[in-house]
């Protein structure tokens, strides 16, 4: 289905097209609308909930709608088309957080691990008693798929803050990709109507209440306008795909991981319909940003598989930065706190985003025996399939990998000094020879001399997981104006205005965007 069966339904209320009576007054058509104007919206068609992304939180939100109300009318919008859809839903790595059963440990966890910025009490109450009950839900979507579900201990994040009270993991096979494919079987085997290709670009808003009435969807080129009558949901997750506003709210160029396809058009959305916005920034990435490698074929970036002492046997690797010198300890594993490191007491992001551009240098041992690309997450692991060679070899040919018979060519090949090159990697052999790192404090059992050429080089930029900005909302998923009252008709749920801003435990996003989701649904399909 599609807009061509359209249903008009003119609504004789005192509504306002947020962001188009500019474009009404200058003679531009809303959707199909005749009389677009301050004073009425001519709807095209009319469901009772519209969920704005199909991801996690967008299935959860429709799930659950249906739940509870089965003869529903819910409308997905999904910007990518059909192939593509999934959000970082599907490019991520899949844990999920499955909690112990103590509340009192959850939230105490997650009350640290959001200290500068914290968390609204009823907020956390609310998820830990959501998330408590989460995994029969999660098994239920695992049994309708016919896919796996598993569970594991998990990575503690954190354990200093009460990781080990309350933290156990699970995930739904396979992996890459299959957690959200086990989502969308759910959703084709239910009512709901999915429009691909269709981004919402606005919200219809009544200009005294606020309240939202609808959404403007941009297909094929035409601007169609869907009347909700319980609500829209926004779940078009965060802004890892705009550089703008990566370097406005983060400072950083980074690049992502996951989807292409999030832009920041929810936040973009949300703040002209007057929501108050939270966690734009924080103190930390708290999805972290991981060393990555960017090709011009891939719009998105590899990330480096770990490469820490507990991972890998093969350390005849360093890392340099904008001076051709070495900064941190390469090994440390950063992957069991989300690329972030202590010093002083404090969680800080890596270092190096900061030092750009970074090199990764190492020898012949490594490129033979260490796959540079992570492979069970990222889109270009679960949507391309891109098989990078074991041997790095296939990525030696295309030149995404440099290689060279001397340090003083692979130099040339960086477009750095040799002269200093050769020092960094003299003093760190120097190092391994001697059995310390007085630099860094690399740990002695991955102090393996680069020497075994030819030798090699990739750039390494950084990668975003996930940002978590967006509308503040309360825990019925409902959008907050900046009087903090909510913005009847709006709900928001997953990524879109995460509550974590600081310190992340894995699993949380996947499972906080079908508690938020599953919320969303619920409230907004009963408001219908
Ligand atoms: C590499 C990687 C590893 C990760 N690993 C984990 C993990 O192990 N555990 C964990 O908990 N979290 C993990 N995450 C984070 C997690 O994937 C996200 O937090 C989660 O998927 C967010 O779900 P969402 O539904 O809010 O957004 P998404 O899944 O990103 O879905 C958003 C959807 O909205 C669509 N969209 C965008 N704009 C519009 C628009 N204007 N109109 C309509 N549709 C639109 C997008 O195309 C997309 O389909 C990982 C993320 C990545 C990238």
């Amino acid at each position: 289905m599609d807009a061509t069966d359209t249903q008009k339904s003119h609504v004789n209320r005192r509504s306002l097209l947020v962001g188009t009576a500019a474009a009404a007054a200058a003679g531009t058509a809303v959707g199909t609308a005749e009389a677009a104007s301050p004073g009425s919206v001519t709807w095209d068609t009319e469901f009772d909930v519209v969920i704005a992304g199909f991801g996690l939180a967008g299935c959860s939100a429709a799930i659950e709608a249906l739940d509870a109300k089965p003869d529903a009318k819910i409308l997905i919008l999904e910007k990518a088309p059909e192939e593509h859809a999934g959000g970082n839903s599907r490019a991520s790595g899949q844990s999920l957080w499955r909690p112990k059963p103590n509340k009192q440990a959850l939230m105490h966890y997650q009350r640290k691990m959001g200290e500068p910025n914290p968390i609204p009490e009823e907020l956390l109450e609310f998820w830990a008693d959501r998330l408590l009950e989460l995994e029969p839900w999660i098994k239920d979507r695992a049994k309708e798929a016919r896919q796996e579900y598993v569970t594991s201990a998990g990575t503690r994040e954190m354990p200093e803050y009460g990781a080990e009270e309350a933290v156990l993991s699970a995930t739904i096979l396979p992996r890459p990709g299959g957690l959200w494919e086990a989502f969308k079987k759910n959703i084709d085997k239910r009512p709901v109507t999915v429009w691909y290709e269709s981004p919402a670009v606005e919200l219809v808003q009544d200009c005294e209440s606020g309240e939202v009435f609808g959404v403007i969807v941009e297909q094929g080129g035409k601007r169609i306008a869907v009347r909700a009558l319980g609500g829209v949901v926004m779940a078009v997750g965060g802004f890892e795909n705009n550089m703008d506003m990566q370097r406005n709210y983060f400072g950083h160029d980074v690049y992502p991981f996951g989807t292409p396809y999030n832009t920041g058009d929810g936040i973009r959305m949300v703040q002209k319909a007057g929501a108050d916005l939270w966690h734009m920034r924080a103190r930390v990435q708290s999805g972290g940003i991981w060393p990555a490698i960017k090709v011009p074929e891939f719009d998105t970036v590899f990330m480096r598989d770990f490469q820490s002492r507990e991972q890998t046997d093969y350390h005849s690797w360093i890392d340099v930065a904008a001076d051709d010198r070495r900064f941190y300890d390469e090994t440390e594993r950063y992957s069991a706190t989300h690329h972030k490191e202590k010093r002083h007491g404090h969680y800080f992001d890596t270092e190096f985003f900061q030092v750009q551009p970074v090199h990764m240098i190492f020898d012949e041992t490594v490129c033979k025996n260490f796959c540079l690309m992570m492979k069970w997450m990222t889109w270009n692991a679960a949507v391309h399939r891109y098989d990078w060679s074991e041997d790095n070899s296939a990525e030696v040919e295309k030149g995404w990998v440099l290689k060279a018979d001397t340090l003083a060519g692979l130099a040339f090949k960086m477009g750095r000094n040799a002269d200093q090159i050769i020092r960094t990697v003299d003093e760190y052999n120097e190092a391994c020879r001697a059995g310390k790192d007085e630099a860094f404090g690399r740990h002695p059992d991955t102090l393996s001399p680069i020497e075994n050429g030819p030798f090699y080089a990739v750039k390494i930029v950084g990668g975003v997981v996930c940002t978590s900005g967006g509308a503040k909302r309360n825990k019925d998923s409902e959008v907050l104006d900046y009087d903090g009252k909510p913005i009847p008709g709006l709900y928001e749920a997953g990524n879109l205005g995460s509550f974590i801003s600081h310190l992340y435990q894995n699993g949380a996003y996947l499972t906080e965007a079908m508690i938020t989701g599953r919320t969303a649904g619920r409230n907004a399909v009963l408001r219908a």
